[in-house]
């Protein structure tokens, strides 16, 4: 049986000259439940220690539909002002250009302030990677470019990436960049397995971007499977899973890591044990039969 490669240690992050680790720790949940920066530290540390570099956040994390805007920027901001040694462990990552209840705003006035805004919650003076989070139909591509061109010659991030934008989308604000996309951040998951044949995996690797998962467990749906679809999937995923001894989200993370483009699965567990658990994955080699097993689990049909 022919085996797919494993997950190098490192991954640079598309063109760029910035290495990361293969898996990635995202922040969306952490200013829930009213989480101190006493409790909140351990879990950036336990990433950390577990090699995973690369710490995804966004301006609107903590937002619950009506107040909470930035709150878990500014949560890891404290985390990393109260231990600033932090910083240099890590690659940090934010988004922003969601702003409700609008929904979206890529104006470039807003931009241009929503990146200081980012960087003063953050307490950071720059930000490893900038993310658009999605795309403003109402904003021009070139307008765009400009305002995070700009701030990339300020010195205020170093490089950008996109979230949930259509090929096109990427094609065209991707086009009028002097500072290139170096990473675009679609969902993907055993569940959500669109972006293996719409082509968004295919232009992320024509353009040397790399793909980093958002959900990558479908929000946590594959570790309780209801529907038949949801539970055949992950009997796919245990089956490798039972066979090198890793959890099933391992297997998950993996399945995704075995992919040619190189995607970096965002962990969206708030559980230091989890988080660690995650390192696992990086183990676990996938042979095609049983890849493919995983991906018509989730088609609900065989493949042509
Ligand atoms: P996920 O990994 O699909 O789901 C994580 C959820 O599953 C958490 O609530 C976690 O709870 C739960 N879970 C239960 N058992 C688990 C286990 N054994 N291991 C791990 N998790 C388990 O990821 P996500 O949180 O939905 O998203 C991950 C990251 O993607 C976010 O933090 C964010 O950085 C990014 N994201 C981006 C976008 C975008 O539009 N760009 C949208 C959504 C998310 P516990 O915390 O209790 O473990």
């Amino acid at each position: 049986m022919s085996l797919l490669p494993l997950p190098p240690a490192q991954r640079t992050l598309g063109h760029s000259s910035l290495a990361v680790s293969p898996l990635a720790w995202g922040m969306w949940r952490l200013a829930e439940q009213g989480r101190s920066v006493g409790e909140a530290a351990p879990l950036v540390h336990a990433a950390l220690d577990a090699g995973i570099t690369l710490l995804d956040t966004a301006d609107i994390y903590g937002f619950d539909g009506q107040g909470g805007f930035g709150d878990a920027e500014a949560l890891l901001g404290e985390v990393i002002a109260a231990d600033p040694g932090l910083r240099d462990r890590m690659v940090l990552a934010t988004k922003g250009g969601i702003l409700p209840p609008l929904p979206y705003d890529q104006s470039p006035a807003y931009l241009a302030e929503a990146i200081d805004a980012s960087l003063r919650r953050l307490k950071v003076e720059v930000i490893d990677l900038y993310q658009v989070h999605r795309p403003d139909i109402l904003a021009h591509p070139q307008e765009v470019a400009r305002v995070l061109d700009e701030a990339v010659a300020a010195g205020k991030i170093r490089h950008i990436g996109v979230s949930n934008f259509t090929c096109a989308q990427v094609a065209a604000l991707n086009h009028f960049l002097t500072n290139k996309l170096v990473v675009t951040q679609p969902e993907i998951s055993p569940l959500r397995i669109t972006c293996f044949e719409n082509g968004e995996l295919d232009q992320a690797m024509m353009l040397g971007l790399t793909p980093l998962a958002w959900s990558p467990l479908g929000g946590g749906r594959l570790t309780a499977p209801e529907t038949p679809r949801d539970k055949a999937v992950a009997a796919a995923l245990d089956a490798v899973a039972a066979a090198q001894g890793v959890s099933r989200t391992a297997a998950a993370y993996s399945w995704l890591m075995a992919h040619p483009a190189g995607i970096i699965p965002i962990i969206g567990s708030q559980n230091a044990a989890r988080i660690a658990e995650g390192a696992a994955a990086l183990a676990v080699q996938w042979g095609r039969e049983e890849w493919y097993a995983v991906l018509v689990a989730a088609r609900g049909e065989k493949l042509p």
